[in-house]
């Protein structure tokens, strides 16, 4: 049974532009790959499901981008609020120590937030590949230096780091024949282009799909995507998935 915590702000910053890190009191341990699912305040009837962004015995952090009416109101909370959150949600990544190659970790805008979690129980040799719009939109680049052995900044407009997709990069980083893994969290396009690459090079993929949700517990089936051509819900049965089990539609 999913419980539900009241938890205290403990922290609230503004990262660039519209992404909010908060970090609060929360009583259960987590793993990397799981989400909580948040009360975002009066007006607001549905959750809103984010990323556990890092987290400790009694505290987890989350990222989130302003985007629509749920997240504009949990922006509005203060150091000192109480937090109605469910969870810790979901499947976590399922993590793969065993050789000595490297697994790189690939993340998308708002889907490098549980990547940064899932890179510091990868260990030291990790690698990032992390990618944003423009400059002025890059963060977590000095917290993923702190846990990865390389990280790789791409930029749409060649404005910061590499010029192109971050799949551009993987390609690249790919020939030199280390990686043992690939774990992936963004857009949709950029999922299905890594699952390709993945899929093709012959290295064991993860993604975390980030697909609407309603109830976030298996109930309401919203949040169902394809898998082997059968409807999974991703809130249950994910988010995170071999990448060999999802279908996206060409
Ligand atoms: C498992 C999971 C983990 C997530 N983790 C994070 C996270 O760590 N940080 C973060 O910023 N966001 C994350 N998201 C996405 C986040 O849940 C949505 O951005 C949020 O629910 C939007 O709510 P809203 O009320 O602000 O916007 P709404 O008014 O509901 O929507 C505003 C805009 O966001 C789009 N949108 C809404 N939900 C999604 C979604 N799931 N995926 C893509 N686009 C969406 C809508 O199409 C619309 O354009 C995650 C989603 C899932 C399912």
């Amino acid at each position: 049974m999913k419980k539900t915590h009241m938890c205290k702000l403990i922290s609230k910053k503004t990262l660039a532009g519209d992404v909010i890190d908060m970090k609060v009191q929360f009583p259960e341990e987590s793993k990397p790959g799981q989400f909580i699912h948040v009360s975002c305040g009066d007006g607001v009837l549905l959750r809103r499901p984010i990323s556990i962004c890092d987290a400790g015995a009694d505290w987890l952090r989350f990222t989130f981008a302003v985007r629509g009416k749920g997240t504009k109101k949990l922006a509005q909370y203060n150091t000192g609020d109480f937090l109605n959150i469910l969870g810790p949600l979901g499947n976590g990544f399922s993590i793969d120590k065993k050789g000595d190659k490297t697994p790189l970790v690939i993340g998308g805008g708002i889907g490098i937030f549980p990547l940064l979690y899932l890179s510091k129980s990868l260990g030291a040799k990790t690698e990032a590949i992390l990618g944003f719009r423009t400059k002025d939109l890059v963060i977590m680049e000095d917290e993923f230096k702190g846990t990865c052995a390389r990280v790789h900044i791409a930029t749409d407009d060649g404005s910061y780091g590499h010029k192109g997709f971050v799949t551009d990069v993987l390609k690249e980083r790919l020939a030199k024949g280390d990686i043992s893994s690939i774990y992936a969290c963004g857009p949709s396009s950029m999922m299905a282009a890594v699952k390709k690459i993945a899929e093709d090079e012959n290295i064991y993929c993860q993604l975390s799909l980030e697909e609407r949700m309603g109830c976030g517990i298996g109930i309401c089936a919203v949040c169902v995507c394809k898998s082997k051509g059968e409807y999974v819900k991703v809130c249950q049965n994910g988010p995170t998935f071999d990448s060999k089990e999802v279908d996206f539609d060409d």
